[in-house]
């Protein structure tokens, strides 16, 4: 089995993420990618607030659904703390030590990888598939790495970062999402604006609705 291991906050998952997937497994000749969903990214740690990450891979999970190859996992929620890939990496290869990995990351994240946890052990676990991503230069070689496969892509200029500011200025979603995400954004009222803070203390006082929704 080739496994690809496609990590990401998904803070909304896009269609960045499921093309640049699609075009690493193509690439790689991959049999299936798993999307694997950060429990706590420590890349965004005290930057901004992280949607719960239960919710997170319920969106995930519902929008992979009628993909074939394409499947969630929750590896690195139910390791909780810290997500690092290296520790993701480990966990597959202990289980399944037959399978070869694949770290697919898109040339943002690609440039990042000699600041991440333990970054000298990754190139040991997997090989590397990088997919180029608009505003970013391509990338060919990074750490130690055996000639990464490099994935092409059209330029998708979509990220969740520009997603949530749509949603908070009331711009449209549709098509840069799946209509699955853009329905769970609204029936959990995602992104809509900053918690209002306890005028006394200061306080968050959690999202103004859809906080105690149940995810099913
Ligand atoms: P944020 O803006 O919150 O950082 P994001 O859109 O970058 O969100 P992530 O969850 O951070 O999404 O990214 C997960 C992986 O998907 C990373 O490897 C990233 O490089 C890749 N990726 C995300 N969007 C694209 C895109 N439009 N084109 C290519 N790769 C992408
Ligand atoms: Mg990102």
């Amino acid at each position: 089995m080739r496994l690809g291991v496609f990590g990401g906050t998904f803070d909304p998952i896009h269609i960045g993420h499921l093309v640049a997937a699609q075009n690493a497994m193509h690439a790689a000749q991959l049999d299936r990618v798993l999307f694997i969903v950060a429990n706590q990214p420590w890349q965004k740690e005290g930057t901004r607030e992280v949607t719960d990450a239960q919710l997170r891979h319920l969106v995930v999970t519902q929008v992979l659904a009628p993909i074939p190859g394409l499947e969630p996992s929750d590896i690195e929620i139910r390791r909780g703390g810290l997500s690092y890939s290296i520790d993701t990496l480990i966990e597959l290869h202990d289980a399944q030590p037959a399978d070869e990995l694949f770290l697919v990351v898109g040339a943002d994240a690609a440039s990042q990888m000699p600041t991440w946890e333990r970054a000298e052990e990754l190139s040991r676990l997997a090989r590397l598939v990088i997919v180029n991503r608009y505003g970013y230069p391509t990338i060919s070689h990074i750490l130690d790495f055996d000639e990464p496969i490099l994935a092409e892509m059209p330029w998708l200029d979509i990220s969740s970062t520009d997603l949530r500011e749509r949603v908070r200025d009331h711009r449209p979603l549709q098509f840069l999402l799946p209509a699955t995400a853009i329905d769970a954004i609204e029936r959990f009222a995602l992104y809509r604006e900053q918690h209002p803070r306890n005028a006394m203390t200061g306080e968050d006082q959690g999202r103004p609705t859809g906080s105690s929704a149940r995810l099913d």
